[in-house]
């Protein structure tokens, strides 16, 4: 089996998850044995997000995307911004805020629990008021946590422990980008998101009524 960054491995981690006994979990209690807490954080795409959103409602698996309001990537206050958010709900999922430190402005688009964009070890795991912070202490240790950050696994992809069954619980970060488009290495990957972004941005231009014949 190869440990691809595609949907279909992402399926098999999720089927992995489950033939091992894990149950979805979220930010909003303590983890517990057997949770499995899926964490996206979306710094590029709302598209990419939508793409894994659909394949974790069908397997049944709820996740919390974290999602930015001050992106230069997208908009998150736009009509597309609102319907992702929307869409987001209606499959099931937990909607956080991926802030960009020290602003923290959790309105009624977002569940109480937030991680920071880029953040800087002094305040990474550090809890906030209000809300839950998904680095602090009580949902990560190096042992029950996973990032996929540029399209690698600095601790292994983890599907194997996962279908065995030997993590107590873990909190897996992944960047839907990643999955959603195809690519052997982040630069062809984000190549690929480009490519698609190119064809959704002429859309919007027809959509606004820039003549491109
Ligand atoms: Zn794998
Ligand atoms: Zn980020």
């Amino acid at each position: 089996m190869s440990c691809s960054f595609d949907l279909g491995h992402y399926r098999v981690l999720l089927e992995a998850a489950r033939t091992g006994g894990y149950r979805p979990a979220f930010f909003d209690r303590d983890p517990a044995e057997g949770d499995l807490l899926l964490r996206h954080d979306v710094d590029l795409s709302l598209d990419g997000a939508l793409r894994v959103a659909e394949l974790e409602a069908e397997l049944e698996w709820p996740a919390t995307y974290f999602l930015m309001t001050e992106s230069v990537f997208y908009n998150l206050a736009s009509p597309e911004g609102a319907a992702a958010i929307g869409r987001l709900r209606e499959l099931g999922h937990r909607v956080g805020l991926h802030a960009v430190h020290p602003r923290l402005e959790l309105d009624a688009r977002f569940d109480p629990v937030l991680a920071w964009h880029n953040p800087n070890p002094d305040y990474m795991s550090a809890p906030v008021e209000d809300a839950a912070n998904a680095m602090e202490p009580r949902f990560f240790s190096p042992e029950t946590y996973r990032s996929d950050s540029n399209q690698h696994w600095r601790h292994g992809c983890p599907h194997e422990q996962l279908e065995r069954g030997e993590l107590p619980w873990l909190q897996l970060l992944t960047h839907p980008e990643i999955w959603a488009y195809h690519g052997a290495t982040m630069r062809e990957t984000m190549l690929a998101m480009l490519d698609a972004e190119r064809d959704r941005r002429l859309g919007q231009l027809a959509e606004d009524r820039i003549d491109l014949s």
